[in-house]
């Protein structure tokens, strides 16, 4: 039998239909909030503690208190899960600033609200991860981090979607987006790396990116397998002339890039280092969620 979706707010589960926020929450009305996407495999949340972490930080960024501690965090998304009957699944938690007026000031508004919806995983098509992707470099900057730092995943994700409506516009899958120095930040959901004579590469957090989780497990991954791995700026230059180059996300895993701005990467095809890691992280995530 299957379970009608049940959404966790502030420590109740609603009905998918129920399931409400009022629309004076600044979450809304500005963006003004924090959130997390994690995966659970196997009934198992993988990387949890770092999501939440992260979720932690970024609220601290933006002078936002999560009313519940991490502990809870973690048994209320674990609930929220079993409550659904999910065993692989995706986990939005969200944290908006909570109920205030019209006006912008935060500390006017009311007690945050801690939302947590579970939803089976919408994977990217099959044929992506075995023909890669098409990627374009796109106008839109990330922004830089003294305006809105790219480290906080907060819910204004604006410059993000710029990007991805030009990427669309461009009839390419994903984004490339350059920071303001004209130095590769990452794509609008996913971080980027190159394989360039056996070395993987990818931008530092200092480009302005989101610090992925997906990334650090790469990162952890092929260096465990003695890859030489480096954080290190680069240019469009470096990504037209790589032997390789895929994404990392928690919805994507690891997905090959095959073309970027109309060049081919590498042969064109997915490479056997992008595809090694593939497995590798799948193996991983098998062996995690035992
Ligand atoms: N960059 C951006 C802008 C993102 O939104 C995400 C998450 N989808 C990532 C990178 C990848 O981060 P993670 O591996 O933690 O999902």
């Amino acid at each position: 039998m299957e379970l009608a979706p049940r959404v966790y707010i502030n420590g109740k589960l609603y009905g998918k239909e129920e399931a409400c926020i009022s629309v004076y929450d600044h979450g809304l009305l500005y963006g003004d909030g924090v959130f997390e996407g994690i995966r659970a495999y196997k009934g198992k949340l993988f990387r949890c503690r770092e999501h939440i972490d992260r979720l932690f930080a970024s609220a601290r960024a933006i002078n936002l208190e999560i009313p519940m501690a991490k502990e809870e965090l973690h048994a209320a998304i674990r609930h929220t899960l079993e409550s659904n009957g999910l065993t692989d699944a995706y986990v939005r938690l969200i944290v908006t600033r909570g109920i205030g007026d019209l006006g912008l000031n935060p500390y006017e508004c009311g007690r945050p609200q801690v939302i947590i919806i579970t939803d089976s995983i919408a994977l990217y098509p099959a044929e992506y991860y075995e023909k890669g992707l098409e990627l374009v470099t796109v106008s839109t900057i990330r922004m830089p981090a003294n305006a809105l730092n790219p480290r906080i995943k907060s819910l204004n994700y604006l410059n993000n979607i710029l990007a991805k409506m030009e990427c669309i516009q461009a009839g390419a899958h994903e984004a490339v987006m350059l920071n303001k120095d004209g130095f590769v930040a990452e794509c609008s959901g996913d971080n980027i790396f190159i394989v360039k004579d056996g070395r993987l590469a990818t931008p530092p957090v200092d480009a302005g990116i989101l610090e992925g989780i997906t990334r650090q497990v790469v990162m952890e991954l092929a260096r465990g397998a003695g890859m030489e791995v480096s954080e290190k700026e680069m240019t469009p230059f470096d990504l037209y002339v790589a032997d390789e180059c895929f994404l990392t996300g928690t919805a994507a895993e690891i997905i090959p890039v095959v073309r970027i701005d109309r060049r081919d990467i590498g042969d064109g095809r997915p490479g056997p280092t992008t595809l090694k890691l593939l497995r590798m992280f799948r193996d991983h995530i098998a062996g995690a969620a035992e």
